[in-house]
């Protein structure tokens, strides 16, 4: 698929050797108002937002599986650690 220019989002960058592997989780219904604070460029195979609820935040992945996005996310936790997980997320060095 072609994209027109200036349509592309936040691209996290290749993994690092290194990287921190995160631990993804099934979601458990926990509030109906989530906001997405920042996700990642949607031509993207998988994709990664970075969410804000209750005070808290996380990270959610939606990764395609048999035609339907299958949504796991991180611990939810205070928003400065969500934040820094998701800096190192986008410059591959957690995934
Ligand atoms: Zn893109």
């Amino acid at each position: 698929m072609t994209f027109p220019p200036g349509f592309h989002g936040i691209h996290a960058a290749p993994l690092t050797t290194t990287y921190e592997r995160i631990r993804w989780v099934v979601p458990v219904p926990r509030t109906d108002r989530i906001r997405v604070r920042s996700h990642t460029c949607i031509c993207r195979e998988i994709q990664f937002e970075l969410c804000e609820a209750g005070g808290l935040a996380f990270i959610r992945r939606l990764a395609p599986l048999r035609g339907r996005d299958v949504v796991h996310e991180t611990e939810w936790t205070v928003t400065t650690r969500a934040v820094r997980l998701w800096e190192s997320l986008l410059r591959g060095q957690a995934r």
